[in-house]
């Protein structure tokens, strides 16, 4: 039995006992959240959300992608997201490889070259990618302003998220 197979079969075992059909499109709490992809975060579970409460967009990395910035637009101005919440965490895979390295490599090992992905978005330092993150969402035009966008670090030693403050820039208030 594959892997998938023993899911398939894990979905029978959980449609039985379904409860969640009435549930409405819109995120109930209108939160969406972009998260790395890593198998140690259960998004959910570290927030205390329940299925339909919120929206949660995963990628490798917690990047915000043109990928994600469009579900981001979908879900505030289509189904009423009110606020956004950027998470990466820590020993997160990102951080081992760089970007042109793996690319060689794959170039290498395919024999082949390739005009997509243009970035696989690897990064060395955790704090600065998840406020880079913040910056891209805040920035781009079709997001309003007065959307709070929160970015954190979540410790997969301790299950602990640990707030990033927003970028060192001139006019950034102390303290
Ligand atoms: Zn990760």
């Amino acid at each position: 039995m594959s892997i998938t197979d023993q899911a398939i079969a894990a979905n029978q075992a959980y449609a039985k006992d379904f409860k969640l059909g009435h549930l409405a499109m819109p995120p109930a709490r209108k939160l969406a959240i972009v998260a790395c992809m890593d198998a140690r975060l259960t998004v959910e579970q570290m927030l205390g959300l329940k299925t339909g409460d919120a929206h949660i967009i995963r990628n490798a990395g917690g990047i915000v992608t043109e990928d994600a910035i469009r579900s981001l637009i979908i879900s505030h101005h289509l189904l009423g997201t009110q606020e956004f919440v950027i998470i990466n965490h820590t020993d997160c895979g990102m951080l081992t490889f760089k970007d042109d390295e793996l690319r060689a490599k794959l170039e290498q090992t395919t024999g082949t070259a390739t005009i997509a992905p243009v970035h696989f978005h690897a990064f060395s330092d955790l704090e600065q990618n998840v406020r880079q993150q913040m910056q891209r969402v805040k920035s781009h035009p079709w997001i309003p302003k007065e959307i709070p966008v929160r970015g954190f670090v979540y410790d997969v030693k301790t299950g602990r998220l640990g707030e990033v403050k927003e970028g060192r820039t001139a006019s950034a208030p102390v303290g």
